[in-house]
């Protein structure tokens, strides 16, 4: 039996929303989809959530033994100011103040993205499309949305008849929005002349003579929408009909709209089958954006240089704080949340440091334990379901944290020297010391952190810790107990263990 058999994934789906089962399209395999970054300027830590909500949600689809193949691709073209079919492009626009040609912006912030995604230890994800790579597929599916009367083509550029759309489809069905309202509410702009509905979207736009980024196309010169993009690649790399597709909160509408309208039109299929949305990153209450000006980068918060931030904290740090919150509730960004975040992360991470050491001297059987020693075999068991019962129920990282800390506590206490681990079931044991390193490392993404390089601190303790044993030894105890304070001063503990091995704990 697979695990994801034996803990099925809930989630919320923001299509039905509803939680509903996940029950793969192929079984044992995932396909999903994120929209990545628009890359024209450097990723402040809102967007950083967003990559790492899913890449969270990817991990635990692979612990549970899926076969995932994830695919977040790159907005280089398309994008507008604003967000809509007016404006300059984003790239275009950083290109032409910084006199450089859009591919130098793009591969700068590109790599400026990477970057960041390693420091929070966010995985690449299986494929990383980029638009401009995929122009001539999009050129194809508006050429058929065009043959099935579904978009029509003014003055070189081509727009999605969302009227006619929602004559045999319901457009709004992920936001919950009805075309009437849409009709209503919807903004005017410049490009409204050539539009038969203001709802109406681009899935091409002619080039002015001044655009820098233009492709040629059955209509003319010009480039495609930024809705457009997304469809052909999801559906070029996980087929017509997909498992999940996953953004920010801030896609849902028009974005993802419009991709559903889209992949249903051209495919006559529902494209996705489970759409999940991660909430906001805001600061004081409002969505952290570069254009409010209330945005930071990562870099500023791992070196404290913001002038909201009170120090810097390390990515490992920052990363346990977002997860701390449920992906789908906001995550209000505060100085004394990321304080409170560093002191929770020492300590699940000391006893990650110590749990890798542990071993357990005598095998036992549950068959011959004493009462204490099965309580705790059956409250290890109770832990070790917990884990994988939260993240299942729609991959609940706050309340899986919740059951790691309380697992800390029972390493703490074996570490201590009050629990003992020969009282314990051996399989049981074992599946819990695996459980708590998976759960950390796989899962959560969580390295250990001791402010340095792990092997190198523990190489000097242990020769500070052996010359203890040595003075002692030589009963020369004011030298003993000398080394002891010292370290204790700069923050190092060092504990007797039950069987006169000596450990050290790092306070936090
Ligand atoms: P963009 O580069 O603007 O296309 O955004 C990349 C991703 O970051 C999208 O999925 C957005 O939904 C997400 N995003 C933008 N701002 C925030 C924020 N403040 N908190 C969380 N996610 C965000
Ligand atoms: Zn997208």
């Amino acid at each position: 039996m697979k695990l994801y058999e034996k803990y099925p994934i809930h989630l919320s789906n923001s299509l039905s929303g509803e939680k509903e089962k996940f029950e793969s399209i192929t079984p044992g395999f995932v396909g999903m989809y994120v929209c990545g970054p628009t890359v024209y300027n450097y990723v402040h830590l809102g967007n950083a959530r967003t990559f790492l909500t899913f890449d969270t949600i990817s991990r635990y689809f692979r612990f549970l033994e899926y076969k995932v193949r994830y695919v977040r691709n790159i907005t280089d073209v398309g994008h507008l100011e604003g967000d809509v079919d007016e404006g300059e492009d984003k790239i275009g626009k950083k290109a032409r103040l910084e006199q450089l040609e859009p591919m130098e912006i793009v591969k700068r912030y590109t790599e400026d993205f990477h970057s960041v995604m390693r420091q929070f230890n966010i995985l690449p994800p299986s494929i990383e499309p980029s638009a401009t790579g995929h122009i001539v597929e999009q050129i194809n599916i508006t050429k058929k949305l065009i043959d099935l009367g579904l978009a029509y083509e003014v003055n070189g550029s081509v727009y999605f008849d969302v009227k006619k759309y929602n004559q045999s489809h319901h457009y709004g069905i992920l936001s919950g929005r009805n075309i009437e309202d849409l009709m209503e509410s919807g903004r005017d702009l410049d490009s409204q002349d050539e539009k038969r509905e203001k709802i109406d979207f681009a899935l091409w736009k002619k080039a002015s003579p001044q655009h820098i980024m233009r492709w040629p196309s059955p209509w003319g010169e010009g480039f495609p929408g930024w809705h457009i993009e997304c469809t052909v690649m999801s559906t070029k790399y996980l087929g017509e009909t997909f498992d999940l597709h996953g953004g920010g909160m801030d896609l849902k509408f028009p974005h993802h709209e419009c991709e559903i309208a889209q992949a249903t039109g051209a495919n006559g299929k529902t494209p996705v089958k489970y759409w999940i949305h991660s909430n906001m990153l805001t600061v004081n209450g409002q969505k952290m954006s570069k254009s409010l000006g209330n945005s930071f980068l990562p870099s500023e918060l791992f070196s404290g240089s913001h002038a909201l931030l009170q120090k810097g904290y390390s990515p490992m740090t920052v990363r346990f704080f977002m997860l701390q919150s449920h992906y789908s509730s906001t995550l209000d960004f505060s100085n004394d949340a990321l304080n409170a975040a560093e002191k929770g992360f020492k300590k699940i991470s000391n006893s990650l440091s110590f749990i890798k050491k542990m071993t357990q001297p005598i095998s036992s059987l549950k068959s011959q334990l004493s009462s204490n020693g099965l309580d705790l075999t059956n409250n290890m068991e109770r832990m070790i379901k917990s884990c994988y019962e939260t993240m299942s129920d729609d991959f609940n990282t706050a309340k899986l944290i919740a059951t790691l800390f309380e697992m800390s506590s029972t390493i703490n206490r074996i570490k201590d020297g009050v629990l003992f681990t020969d009282q314990i079931d051996t399989a049981t044991f074992n599946d819990f010391k695996s459980t708590y390193i998976g759960m950390m490392e796989e899962v959560l993404g969580l390295k250990e952190e001791t402010g340095g390089n792990n092997d190198l601190l523990d190489g000097t303790i242990n020769v500070l810790i052996n010359l203890r044993k040595k003075v002692r030894t030589d009963k020369n105890f004011a030298l003993s107990d000398k080394i002891r304070d010292d370290l204790k001063a700069i923050g190092i503990q060092l504990k007797d263990g039950k069987d006169g091995e000596m450990s050290y704990e790092i306070e936090s």
